[in-house]
């Protein structure tokens, strides 16, 4: 149905008369989908939108993910507001909070250009407090329609699959709206409630993440110190009580899983740096509800201290490489 849509305009657009050019225009303008933020995960999100056949016109400060999307079909367009000016749907997926607020606020925004009823999901892991400030900005320009905070879980494999976790925050009729989207990029929508509570999901499930990932990696490396098969060992947490998604589907030692960040020297996955920036939020969102985070605040220390060597671009299951950096023989157990 929306590749017939597509092909319809494509056709009004090259044989009709200047009228019907114009109608054709806003036509597209109703169905195209904007992207801005094209790196590891918005990359794969903007291609499976593609590929469900929405016109896309795409938008990041790097040239080289752009241009991959337009040989994929996007339109590339120079700024947040060029996007914002052509497309009656927009998702962003950037790396923080100032990020959101500079694509979204700045001189040459989103916000610049947006008119009444452009709908905006921003899909990035930024903290709740700035995902309600931005949202009550854009209501302000688009009158009817409310904003989405859509974080997601399910890392590369699983937007380049199609199968991520959407948790939503904001109306129920933005959300039905955005649905069709938000189906061709993931296979599970959560609507956790109001504006911001998206976010909200998304940092207390990074808080458990950071934590486990540690766990994992700190239980695999002392097995294999003493003298433990790593593949042996990940079968059995993998059917025992240690079982978990950083053990089970995104293993931290290389050769345990294939096509995981682990076994390409734990490049292309989720930076340390992020799972950083998650943590400091669940740790400044706890310092505000008075809630302990113990365990929260010595991870976020950990992974502040692989930052300060080196690692905050690796894969955070890095963790295990930190752990074990330097350890070259393996002592015989007693
Ligand atoms: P990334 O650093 O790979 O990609 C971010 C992209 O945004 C880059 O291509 C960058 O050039 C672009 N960008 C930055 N500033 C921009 C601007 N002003 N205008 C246009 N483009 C800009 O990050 P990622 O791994 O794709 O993660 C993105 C978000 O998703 C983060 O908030 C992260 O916490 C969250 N997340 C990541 C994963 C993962 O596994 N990588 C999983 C779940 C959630």
């Amino acid at each position: 149905m929306l590749r017939s849509i597509k092909r319809l305009i494509a056709i009004t657009d090259s044989s009709c008369s200047n009228g019907a050019r114009r109608y054709s225009a806003a036509a597209s303008r109703a169905s195209s989908v904007g992207f801005i933020g094209l790196g590891n995960m918005g990359f794969h999100m903007a291609s499976n939108l593609l590929k469900a056949g929405f016109p896309l016109i795409v938008h990041d400060v790097s040239e080289a993910p752009m241009q991959k999307l337009v040989e994929q079909g996007a339109r590339a367009a120079r700024s947040p507001a060029e996007i914002a000016a052509a497309a009656a749907s927009v998702i962003t997926m950037l790396p923080s909070s100032p990020h959101v607020e500079s694509v979204y606020g700045g001189a040459s925004g989103l916000l610049s250009t947006a008119s009444k009823g452009t709908l905006f999901i921003d899909t990035s892991t930024i903290d709740p407090t700035v995902a309600r400030r931005v949202a009550s900005e854009v209501s302000r320009v688009t009158l009817d329609t409310g904003m989405l905070d859509a974080p997601v879980s399910g890392g590369v494999n699983g937007a380049a699959g199609a199968t991520l976790t959407f948790m939503v925050g904001g109306d129920a009729s933005s959300l039905a709206r955005g649905r069709p989207l938000l189906e061709a990029m993931g296979k599970k929508i959560v609507h956790c409630g109001a504006s911001g509570s998206g976010q909200v999901a998304k940092v207390c499930n990074n808080l458990v993440l950071g934590i486990s990932m540690i766990g994992v990696s700190e239980a695999m490396n002392l097995g294999v110190q003493l003298g433990i098969d790593p593949k042996m060992l990940a079968e059995i947490f993998n059917t025992s009580s240690a079982r978990c998604w950083s053990s089970d589907t995104y293993n931290p030692v290389p050769g345990v899983m294939p096509n995981v960040p682990a076994s390409r020297d734990y490049e292309g996955g989720f930076g340390v740096d992020l799972m950083a920036k998650d943590l400091g939020l669940a740790v400044a969102a706890a310092n505000s509800a008075k809630a302990p985070l113990p365990l929260g605040g010595v991870a976020l220390q950990l992974y502040n201290l692989m930052s300060r060597h080196n690692y905050g671009k690796k894969d955070f299951a890095s963790v295990y490489k930190f752990l074990n950096d330097g350890a070259t023989t393996t002592p015989t157990p007693k």
